[in-house]
């Protein structure tokens, strides 16, 4: 093969990205990924909660040796005002039963060790290289340029994140708008591991999970998040985007008054800041683009709107993976018969409308009416089974 020809090109080297060339390298496929940040994982972010179950199909002893930091063994809930709030904890038996494992994860580390793994396997990555353009023939996607330079293949998978421009050039969806988007700003605090354990009453290697609404606390759609690593504590703020023009507080403010508030600063006293970042994600409980293939083009992870973002549960990484994976069963049946049409590709939205992502987005989405349900406060045992099933995501 050419050296600017491939089987499968990908763009973006985030989790959907490397899962789809991951597992097409496994077949023997010649896959290029192209990552625009200096490493898979440098222009990443998340919460961040993984749940593994997806991953674990591509990497059966995941759980043994990939970089994740504790198991999430403990849910909460909070609600706040502006001085006081009211936590939920839920122990429940039925938690770990749909998607038993769950882990906090740093982004940079744990898509960098993936990405690893796929080059092991053969994957060819080039980080550093933003890509530009689509090589577009007759209406047929053919590969993709990037600066002066021009690479072909039989087929682009654009897993290029929420912001999907190429997806635009490509005609599958419509630019984003300000009510389709939140925006995220966290800050990765680091607190020394027996303090931390203390704190939270884990024993070493067990994580807790923090979901915070605060709509007086932070602002109008604000909402936070908290999860325990290692040593280090990720904490951040999720708005929608339309507000911050005309928001009383700049995204730095609102992460800081979650870390002020009487709730959540006696837990992360003493730490200190190493890292921060923002970045966009889809919101609502998903919308799956009704096109998520072209002649010669796949879509997968929230390039093609795979994520579920409610305020109470925020969830795209393993659905990100299962697109990536469904894609390349796709791109492997159609590379037997050399036909990489629209027609021939259209399997993989027929694979992700049975997969479980459909049917969990919805699930999701129905927590809202049934958390304001009045009566449901009257039953417990009904009470815990929705919180049970909202903390799972
Ligand atoms: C604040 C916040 C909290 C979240 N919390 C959670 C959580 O707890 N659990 C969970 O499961 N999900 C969470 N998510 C969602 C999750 O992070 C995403 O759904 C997931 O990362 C999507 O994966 P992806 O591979 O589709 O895209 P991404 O991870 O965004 O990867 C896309 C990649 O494409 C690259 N790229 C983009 N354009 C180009 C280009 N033109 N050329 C080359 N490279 C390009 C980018 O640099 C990036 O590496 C959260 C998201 C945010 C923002």
């Amino acid at each position: 093969m050419a050296e600017d020809r491939f089987d499968a090109i990908i763009v973006g080297g985030g989790l959907a990205g490397i899962a789809a060339a991951y597992r097409l390298a496994q077949e023997g496929l010649e896959v290029l990924v192209v990552e625009r940040g200096n490493t898979c994982g440098s222009k990443n972010m998340t919460g961040g909660r993984l749940y593994t179950h997806t991953l674990e199909k591509l990497i059966p002893d995941l759980l043994q040796r990939a970089p994740l930091e504790r198991r999430i063994v403990k849910e909460r809930f909070s609600l706040l005002t502006p001085s006081s709030g009211t936590t939920i904890e839920v122990d429940s038996a039925k938690l770990g039963g749909l998607y038993a494992n769950s882990y906090s994860v740093l982004r940079a580390p744990f898509d960098r060790w993936l990405a690893d793994e796929a080059e092991a396997a053969g994957v060819m990555f080039v980080c550093g290289v933003l890509v530009d353009d689509l090589i577009i023939r007759d209406g047929r996607v053919c590969g993709i340029i990037a600066g002066e330079e021009e690479m072909e293949a039989d087929v682009v998978i654009l897993a290029e994140g929420v912001n999907a421009q190429l997806a635009q050039k490509a005609g599958l969806r419509e630019e984003l708008q300000p009510d389709q988007v939140e925006v995220g700003a966290k800050e990765v605090l680091s607190l020394d591991q027996a303090v931390l354990e203390d704190r939270f009453h884990l024993a070493p290697g067990e994580g807790i999970a923090w979901i915070i609404r605060g709509e007086d606390a932070f602002g109008p759609g604000a909402n936070g998040f908290l999860y325990t690593n290692k040593d280090t504590i990720s904490l951040g703020v999720v708005t929608e985007i339309g507000k911050i023009p005309s928001a009383q507080h700049s995204m730095v403010e609102l992460v800081d008054l979650l870390k002020e508030h009487p709730v959540v600063a006696p837990l992360i006293a003493g730490s200190k800041t190493v890292e921060y970042s923002a970045h966009l994600l889809p919101c609502g409980q998903g919308a799956i683009l009704p096109r998520l293939c072209g002649d010669g083009v796949l879509l997968a992870g929230d390039a093609a709107g795979l994520a579920i973002n409610l305020g109470y549960v925020v969830r795209g990484m393993d659905l990100a993976v299962e697109s990536g994976l469904l894609c390349a069963e796709t791109v492997l049946k159609c590379h037997e018969t050399g036909d990489f049409s629209r027609d021939a590709l259209s399997s993989y939205e027929t694979a992700i409308q049975n997969s479980f992502i459909p049917r969990d987005m919805e699930r999701c989405g129905s927590y809202a009416a049934q958390l304001g349900n009045k009566a449901l406060y009257d039953d417990p045992a009904k009470l815990i089974d929705v919180l049970t099933a909202v903390m799972q995501g």
